[in-house]
Formats: C-alpha cells, structure tokens, sequence
C-alpha cells in the first residue's frame, strides 16, 4: 500500500528509493564511531543501536533487540524471518508516528554523513547461472552448436565463490594479473587481465538456516531468505577462459565481488511478486524437489535492474554515467526458493548470513544483457560511448553503478541504492 507517511520528510518524495514501506537493513560508521546497524529511510538512517537503548523497541523479545546492538546483520539473520517482519513493522511505527518525532529525531544520521560496510560478515558465497538468456549467449560464444548443455532445465547451477574478498560499494576494484593464453600462441603467460567485465546480479542473504544433513522443502525456502542486494561479480574473461575447465571458476572471479550496502527484505518486496518464469512447454518437468505450486505462482520478482558506465573520461568531462542495460529480475529461469531448495538439497548447511548469488541477469532483449561479454560479443562488436570512447572489456578508472527499484501502481516505489565500483589499474605482475 502507497500513502503512510512517515515524518521524515525525504521518506515521502516519489523518487526516493528508501520511502517508509522499504527499511533496508545496513551497517555504517559515524567517522570515528563504532559500526552500527540502521534502516535507510529517505535520506537519513535510523540507528537501531541507539533505538535499542532508547528503549523504543518495547513488546518485541530481547534478542531482537539484543540483535539491533551488534556491528553486522548476522545475529539478526540468525532469528528467521518472523523476528525482522517484527523489527520491521515496529520500526515503521516508530517512523510514522508513535513515539513522538521528537524522542526518535536524534536517533536518524544523514546518509550522507556515514560510511556504509559491509552489512553481512559473511560465511559463505555461492553464485549461480539462474538466468538462461545468460547461459545461451555466454554458450553459444564458446560453443555455437551447442549452446546449452543439456543438464541447464534440470540443475540449477552454481559455484562456491569466495566470501573473504566480497567488498561494499565503493571499494575500488585492482585490475586482477593472472594467467591467461590467447588462441593463437602455442602457451600461457602471466600478467594483467586484458578482458575485465562486471556482472549484473542480485544476492540474496540467508535467514535461519538448516542442520547439516537436513535440506530445506521448497515450501519452506522463503522463510530462509532475509533479503537482497545488488551484486556485481566482477570477472576476467580471459583468465575464466583459460583455468574454467574443469572444475568452473577460481581466480577469474574471486579477485573481488561487490554489494550494495542495503538489503531489502522479502517484506519490502512483497507488493512485487510475480508469477516464476514460464517455463517453456518442452521444457523437462521440473523435479519433484523444485516443484511448488506456490513457487510458480508467485516466485517471481518485478525487479528492474540497470548497469550504468562512467569512463575517467567522462568523469573528467563532468559527463553522466551511461546506461547500458535495463534487465529484470524477473526474467530468470531458476527462482530464489529453487537456487536455496537445491543448495541445501544434499544437507549442505546454510548459515545465516550465507550470501547467494542469482548469476548474471540477462534478458530476452539487446538491451537487457547483463555484462559486457554479451553485448560486445566477447569483443568482437565494440561498445560506442557518447563521447566517442569505444569499449570491448573495462579499461582503468571505468566506474560501474548497478541500480534496482520495484515499481507498481497503487504502491510505493522502493529502491536498492546502488553498487559502484572503480577500476584501479593492475598492480606490476
Ligand atoms: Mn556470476
């Protein structure tokens, strides 16, 4: 529902990302504080450990508010959905109107006035390949006739990232060296990566989680899903190319991947749930674990997702970031519950906390490709800058922005903020 207004004023204007019905959970530093848990709401953060000790959080249990006091989301992951629907829905109390404005008017920061973390410590990374307009195009670059290996409409597939080099936006991005061989020499060689591309992905945070050995039905994945992010995973092309086979990828990826600040909950998003893709009628059934009627009805999420590109160029020139794709999260083959569903579905043991990553999210259109690989056609088609730059892969100083919002009528448009990073150059190697 649009319309409850909050008395923070920025939480009200149309275009905000952060209105009153969205709450994103974050952690950041006053300069020279400590780190501290908030909600985004307009241009200001509510600080949770401040409204913790305000005593503001009465009728919900102590280890909700105990949770609000800690430096990361971990502990607050760790209680399960129903424990942040409440924290959520009293916070929103406490924005609107109960207790008076003037007891909570103390407690905001400006965002402008803190430095965002990492919201998450995180235990483990996984990333996916959900989106299969991705999978064909990357397929059919390496193997024309065979695009889409034959298990894609099966398994959802995935790898074990790495979670110690996750960064926030912001963190600038090295230039990774590492071992690459072109076509037409006989051997490697080892240097900087002529071929670094981002990723438009959305990550999703683990709530609860399960035993070792105990999976998770798909009826229940939802309720082990905290919320989202936006993600970009950073990757060399041409490191990727040369070690993926095989055993999939290693140093192409984990040289650095980067969030944004806020997770959204499954709360937030719930006006902007949509139906599962639709699954083409010869395509195989899925299997029984992944089925849910629940699942296909509404798995879905309208959300627009956006990559944006600043060459030092353009900086320099004062020029705008350029748009490069309008995608959605929407137009993935696997959903959410699925990915999880599978995860767990050996007994491996997710922990909150846990960070899961969609793959690159591509879409039927040109312009809804997800990473340069596939617009520049590895290359082979270069990218036209409006000030006459061209790209095949990122050059230095590049700034990537990735930017996602959920729209519909009759309801608050929420947002993501965004996930920016810079590429340094490569150091000597
Ligand atoms: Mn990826």
């Amino acid at each position: 529902m649009a319309g409850i207004r909050s008395w923070v004023e920025s939480a009200n204007e149309g275009r905000t990302d952060f209105p009153l019905r969205n709450l994103p959970f974050g952690v950041f530093r006053r300069s020279g504080g400590r780190a501290c848990i908030g909600v985004a709401v307009g241009d200001r953060i509510l600080d949770l450990r401040a409204t913790a000790e305000a005593e503001l959080l009465g009728g919900l249990s102590g280890e909700i508010a105990a949770s609000c006091e800690q430096d990361s989301l971990n502990s607050l992951m760790g209680l399960g959905r129903d424990a942040s629907r409440a924290l959520r829905e009293r916070l929103m109390e406490v924005l609107s109107g109960q207790p008076a404005q003037g007891r909570v008017e103390s407690l905001l920061v400006q965002q402008a006035d803190v430095k965002m973390l990492l919201p998450v410590r995180i235990g483990d990374y996984t990333d996916f390949y959900a989106s299969v307009y991705h999978a064909t195009n990357v397929g059919r670059l390496f193997r024309p006739d065979n695009p889409l290996l034959p298990n894609y409409k099966y398994v959802p597939i995935g790898y074990h990232g790495r979670a110690s080099s996750v960064v926030v936006s912001g963190t600038e991005i090295q230039r990774p060296c590492g071992q690459t061989k072109a076509a037409d020499v006989a051997a490697p060689s080892f240097g900087p990566s002529r071929s670094l591309d981002y990723e438009l992905e959305v990550g999703f945070f683990v709530s609860g989680g399960n035993a070792l050995g105990e999976p998770i039905p798909i009826s229940e994945a939802e309720l082990h899903i905290f919320g989202l992010c936006l993600l970009n995973d950073w990757s060399a092309r041409d490191i990727q190319a040369w070690e993926y086979q095989p055993l999939g990828p290693f140093l192409a990826k984990n040289f650095a991947t980067s969030i944004s600040p806020w997770v959204v909950t499954m709360d937030a998003l719930e006006p902007f749930r949509v139906p599962a893709f639709a699954r083409p009628e010869e395509d195989p059934a899925l299997l029984p674990y992944l089925n849910s009627e629940e699942d296909k009805a509404r798995g879905g999420i309208d959300l627009k997702l956006e990559v944006w590109l600043r060459s030092a160029k353009m900086r320099a020139e004062s020029a705008d970031p350029v748009r490069l794709t309008q995608g959605n999260l929407r137009d993935l083959y696997w959903t959410l519950a699925q990915m999880l569903t599978h995860h767990a579905s050996n007994g491996c043991n997710l922990q909150a906390g846990d960070l899961l990553g969609t793959g690159t999210v591509s879409g039927a259109s040109p312009d809804a490709l997800g990473c340069l690989l596939e617009i520049t056609r590895r290359g082979a088609e270069p990218l036209q800058l409006p000030n006459g730059e061209t790209r095949k892969f990122l050059e230095d100083g590049d700034e990537v922005i990735l930017r996602g919002y959920c729209e519909r009528e009759g309801y608050d448009r929420i947002g993501f903020g965004e996930c920016r990073g810079v590429v340094r150059a490569a150091p000597s190697c």
